[in-house]
């Protein structure tokens, strides 16, 4: 399909509304294993994102995304905001207006490594790549319903962070003690999914 400026628009306004609206519930969960920071960080970051959101729109696909990127970069800080601003700028760098459920896999794909990367990380470390990751075998999964199954798919695959313990990032450095509470980070990813999703329903 063809993402033109309306929806560049649409996609990315509902993204940062979501985060911004749910800012104080991950800062709740940042507060619980690691510095209470992540709502605060990220509501600043979208809220940039929204000043400039009529700039960003009127680029093309990719280069709104990398847009998105580079002020997730400059406005979030802490580990997260380089993090997300390198998630953002990697599917820049593939994607242009004209996408596929196959296009979007593999530029997301591309993202995913790039921040495994720029975090010294993995999957099973309970961070945001714990949601990252299943998300991405789902969109690679053909089949009908996908905005359904990418929600379902992000929202259990953050739930599944509670029983994990944190060996990456602040969280780590809590041990044992970071087991039982979800992860800041993998709630901000399934939010963001959330939000992609219900614009694809907008769509279909
Ligand atoms: P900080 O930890 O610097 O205060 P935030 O609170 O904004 O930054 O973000 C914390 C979130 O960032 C964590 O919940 C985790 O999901 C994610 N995170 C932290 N370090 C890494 C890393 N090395 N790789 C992937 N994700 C990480
Ligand atoms: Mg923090």
């Amino acid at each position: 399909m063809m993402i033109g400026c309306d929806q560049r628009r649409r996609l990315v306004d509902a993204v940062a509304q979501r985060v911004i609206a749910c800012a104080d519930e991950l800062t709740e969960l940042d507060r619980a294993i690691g510095d209470g920071d992540h709502g605060i960080n990220m509501r600043r970051g979208f809220e940039a994102v929204l000043a400039e959101l009529d700039t960003i729109a009127k680029q093309g696909l990719g280069d709104s995304l990398r847009a998105v990127g580079t002020t997730l970069v400059m406005k979030v800080g802490g580990a997260s905001g380089p993090l997300y601003g390198t998630l953002f700028m990697t599917l820049g760098k593939s994607l242009s207006n004209e996408i596929s459920r196959e296009h979007v896999a593999n530029a997301f794909g591309v993202a995913i490594e790039a921040v495994k990367l720029r975090g010294r990380s993995d999957v099973g470390q309970k961070t945001m790549l714990d949601v990252l990751a299943p998300v991405l075998a789902e969109l690679r999964q053909d089949g009908g319903d996908l905005p359904a199954r990418l929600r379902a798919t992000a929202g259990a695959a953050a739930a599944a962070t509670v029983p994990m313990r944190a060996t990456r990032g602040r969280a780590s450095f809590l041990g044992e003690r970071s087991i039982g509470h979800m992860d800041p980070g993998a709630r901000s990813s399934a939010l963001i999914i959330d939000a992609i999703a219900d614009v694809m329903e907008e769509w279909a």
